[in-house]
């Protein structure tokens, strides 16, 4: 499966490892770019663990750790600039806010996820950096 990237972006080094920036201005409600990966079972979600899971519903899972998913390297922000829809299974990104040229693309994981990855090593986004 091909990545359907929307928009022009680089990965670059971020306060989180890397990350993913915008190389073109996005505007405020226009589609990013699709996470992409494998569909796993709960069972297989389960058995295989790891960071780049993500839950579309109480069944099935998106294995996103493929290289070629690059949504992937978009990082946490408890004030994220971009928003995730899922529909029909598959999972969107779409931007919450217009984004300039530079600037890092981030959605809010979610609590579950946050608590297990982000809380124990203390949070990385700007607005809790910041503090
Ligand atoms: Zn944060």
């Amino acid at each position: 499966m091909k990545t359907k990237i929307k928009k022009e972006l680089k990965v670059k080094r971020s306060l989180a490892g890397l990350g993913l920036f915008a190389d073109e201005p996005i505007k405020k409600g226009e589609f990013v770019i699709e996470y992409i990966g494998k569909i796993l079972t709960r069972e297989e979600a389960d058995r295989k663990g790891g960071k780049y899971l993500f839950e579309i519903s109480s069944r099935r899972t998106v294995n996103g750790s493929g290289r070629d998913n690059v949504a992937r390297y978009i990082n946490h922000s408890c004030k994220p600039n971009c928003e995730v829809d899922i529909k029909k299974g598959r999972i969107f990104i779409y931007a919450l806010r217009s984004i300039k040229v530079g600037e890092e693309l981030n959605y809010d994981y979610g609590e579950e996820y946050v608590d297990e990855y982000i809380k124990p090593y203390g949070c990385k986004c700007k607005p809790c950096v910041k503090k």
